[in-house]
């Protein structure tokens, strides 16, 4: 039985002598687990289009005895290859394809990160370097928008004041809430991050992102960002 699906390559692993491990965003299916005869087997042909980042369609059998299902053919984009041969890319699509991993679950399709990897992916091969960090900064801010853990900095969360007559001094990181001075000193949440006007949009995007998905902070050096700076 063969199925095709569209997707993109999140990550390649080696399993075994002869076969690697391929995790795919796909559009129809979300996250799905594939496998692929490796460099080293004697019918491997697919190998240097599998590559993380790589765009387009997957031909898929399912196998009697195992449970994932194998790639047995590929019509692809290489942007991925393409954007990791440029260094500061090449670290900028991993971050990339880290989040669109932890913000996604087995079998449980997403179109909106779907269709902002396949974006930002794009984006990342036509861009020249100096304005990726931007770019990775605004497609993180997204995810967390659409996935409701933007913050609103308008009103407190608490007393439901407007900023501008209340000031939003912190934020509780764990319920992604704006706080009142009056709220800030009362809240009970042992996560905030105080002196909001002293950070950076950044600043907040890191705290919210390390909190929620547990992403470790090497992350986001390893992709050039600035250090991570806790309160
Ligand atoms: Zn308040």
């Amino acid at each position: 039985m063969s199925f095709t699906c569209e997707g993109i390559i999140l990550t390649v692993r080696d399993s075994g002598e002869t076969e690697q491990r391929v995790t795919l965003l796909t559009k129809t299916y979300g996250r799905i687990t594939a496998m692929s005869r490796g460099a080293k087997h004697i019918k491997a042909k697919l190998t240097p289009q599998l590559q993380p980042g790589n765009i387009g369609f997957f031909q898929c059998i399912r196998r009697k005895r195992a449970d994932e299902p194998l790639i047995v053919g590929a019509d692809i984009t290489r942007r991925g290859s393409y954007v990791a041969r440029v260094p500061e890319k090449a670290l900028c699509l991993l971050n990339v394809l880290q989040l669109a991993n932890d913000f996604t679950i087995d079998r449980v399709p997403d179109d909106t990160i779907y269709m902002y990897t396949e974006r930002i992916i794009t984006t990342l091969a036509r861009q020249p370097a100096v304005q990726i960090d931007a770019l990775i900064r605004a497609y993180q801010r997204e995810l967390l928008e659409q996935h409701g853990f933007g913050v609103s900095l308008y009103r407190c969360g608490q007393c439901g004041r407007m900023n501008k007559d209340a000031g939003i001094v912190a934020i509780a990181i764990a319920s992604g809430i704006g706080l009142c001075g009056d709220c800030a000193r009362q809240h009970p949440e042992p996560r905030t991050l105080r002196h909001v006007s002293k950070h950076s949009i950044d600043d907040i995007v890191r705290e919210l992102l390390a909190y929620h998905f547990d992403i470790p902070i090497t992350t986001f050096q390893f992709a050039g960002l600035p250090e991570f700076a806790s309160t």
